[in-house]
């Protein structure tokens, strides 16, 4: 069995839902929580905990930016239904938030990706989020790299395709790679075999590539 395990924000749309919802709705307190996580001080798991529950939206304002704002990377639906016909098991594992993932996937007609993502509680205190790894275990660290290493202990090949800092890990343990933006600076840098994308037409030309 192969595995394509796919980020979601910068990956699957071209920009960054979380952030988005984060710049329009939360007080600028969240910048400073994501200069924490640029210098290395906090995980990327404790700095959207952080940064989400500064956010006091609704359902309905969450979905209403998704709809306005979010955009698919070209070529997705296509890639999408490729993985279905062709036996890849696809699976969007995320470090966002399921509140506005579930929404963007709904709207594009993707109801049957697997989601795996930080879970959503609104509160009165803003977003309560958790991270279930998959054993159901609170997961406070390196949530994609412990789906990547449950896919591998179920004998799965892994495709990884990213875009950034908090690719690293889990690419790194990868059996093949397919990056963009700093994700890909990172594998050139360090001379690590990579294949580059811009779009999800060079994701599927990779992957026929590799299943030779
Ligand atoms: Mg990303």
């Amino acid at each position: 069995m192969i595995t394509v395990q796919c980020d979601f924000d910068d990956t699957i749309v071209t920009g960054n839902v979380g952030k988005s919802l984060l710049n329009a709705f939360a007080s600028a307190k969240w910048r400073a929580i994501e200069n924490l996580y640029s210098t290395g001080e906090i995980t990327v798991e404790e700095t959207n905990r952080r940064e989400f529950a500064l956010l006091n939206v609704t359902k309905q304002t969450i979905e209403d930016h998704v709809f306005e704002t979010a955009e698919l990377r070209p070529g997705f639906p296509e890639f999408l239904e490729h993985c279905t016909s062709t036996g890849l098991n696809f699976s969007v594992v995320s470090n966002g938030v399921d509140l506005y993932i579930e929404p963007a996937l709904r709207s594009l007609f993707l109801s049957t990706a697997q989601l795996h993502s930080a879970h959503g509680k609104i509160t009165e205190n803003g977003i309560s989020i958790s991270y279930l790894d998959p054993y159901g275990i609170d997961c406070q660290d390196a949530f994609k790299l412990s789906w990547l290493r449950y896919f591998k202990s179920q004998g799965h090949e892994v495709i990884y395709i990213g875009d950034g800092k908090s690719d690293i890990s889990a690419a790194l343990e990868a059996d093949y790679v397919i990056a963009t933006s700093s994700l890909e600076d990172y594998f050139r840098s360090e001379r690590l075999n990579y294949f580059e994308f811009k779009n999800f037409y060079d994701v599927r030309q990779v992957i026929d590539r590799i299943l030779i």
